[in-house]
């Protein structure tokens, strides 16, 4: 397997590139906007630059890197040659099913179709081709050169010949990979959104200030952050839909969102991306400030 299409140059888009081009793929990004492209080559270019100042690149390794990935705004054209898709576009249903169905349309017949979605059915999405054996999930975590687990989703009818050339695959590019089966938050959200939406839970009684709860979870069970840090980076739209998959599709109701967290959502108080959330950011300064909604 050599040629690679990404869908989606946002966030994870532009990681997944990056690691295939690195390790010597052949890269089609496909966005269907250009500035997204455009700001994704920046970003990577500076990614490679950083793995240069660490050593983990040699300088000679970076044009060669950028040089096998090449741009489309136009998925057809994008997928033509394709023997594998990552698809890493917007976490919406409907979006995901329509390209899954243009996907089946324009890649080749035997091309893999794998979803980086974090909480959309596998199986869902591979009902809407008619290649549901050759329609898996390859979850990548964020930030995509640097972390090393790939959660790899078997759909109900994803054949075990593709997830073993899966395995394969990631075992190449340096990561782990973890096979789990198609169930509402996989593994990794099903573990990790009730924990954060806890945290959530224990601020909105008063257990506990936003500090206090984060280091309790940092130095108690040596998280690297904190839980209500961790949302924040996340994005609480995020973690707020990712319960929302969780509690319709186990209709339990120990997975039903905190109400301070719909109500934050709903005011506009994502975390990072907007600016504020259980703790304010400021462009200027690399401080952890309590928002001023918590501080006593
Ligand atoms: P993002 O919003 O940063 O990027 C999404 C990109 O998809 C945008 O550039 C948008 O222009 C593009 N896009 C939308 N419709 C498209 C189409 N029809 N064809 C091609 N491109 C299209 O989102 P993201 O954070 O990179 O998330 C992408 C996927 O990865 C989602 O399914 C998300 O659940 C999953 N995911 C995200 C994270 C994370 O931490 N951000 C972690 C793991 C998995």
């Amino acid at each position: 397997m050599q040629n690679i299409s990404v869908i989606g140059a946002g966030t994870m888009g532009n990681g997944i590139a990056h690691v295939f081009a690195q390790k010597g793929f052949t890269v089609s990004l496909i966005d269907t906007q250009r500035a997204q492209l455009d700001k994704a080559l920046a970003t990577i270019s500076a990614n490679l630059d950083r793995q240069i100042a660490k050593s983990v690149l040699k300088p000679e390794d970076k044009q060669a890197t950028l040089a096998s990935i090449t741009t489309y705004t136009d998925i057809p054209a994008g997928v033509a040659s394709a023997e594998l898709v990552v698809e890493a576009a917007t976490e919406n249903t409907e979006l995901k099913l329509a390209i899954f169905r243009q996907l089946d349309q324009a890649a080749p017949k035997t091309c893999i179709l794998a979803s980086n979605t974090s909480s959309i059915s596998i199986t869902k999405i591979a009902a809407a081709t008619r290649r549901p054996a050759s329609v898996i999930g390859l979850h990548f975590m964020n930030p995509v050169p640097v972390m090393r687990l790939v959660e790899i989703i078997n759909g109900y009818a994803t054949d075990p010949m593709v997830t073993r050339q899966m395995v394969e695959l990631t075992g190449k590019l340096d990561k782990t990979p973890c096979v789990v089966n198609d169930y509402p938050g996989f593994i990794a959200n099903r573990i990790l959104m009730p924990m954060l939406n806890e945290a959530v839970f224990s601020l909105y009684e008063g257990v506990a200030g936003v500090q206090e709860i984060d280091t309790i979870m940092k130095l108690g069970m040596s998280h690297p952050m904190g839980p209500l840090q961790l949302a924040d980076f996340i994005g609480l739209d995020v973690c707020l839909s990712i319960l929302k998959v969780l509690h319709d599709g186990f209709g339990q109701p120990k997975y039903a969102p905190c109400p301070l967290l719909t109500n934050m959502v709903t005011a506009g108080y994502l975390g990072i991306k907007s600016g504020e959330g259980f703790y304010k950011y400021t462009p200027d300064s690399k401080d952890l400030v309590v928002s001023g909604r918590f501080s006593s």
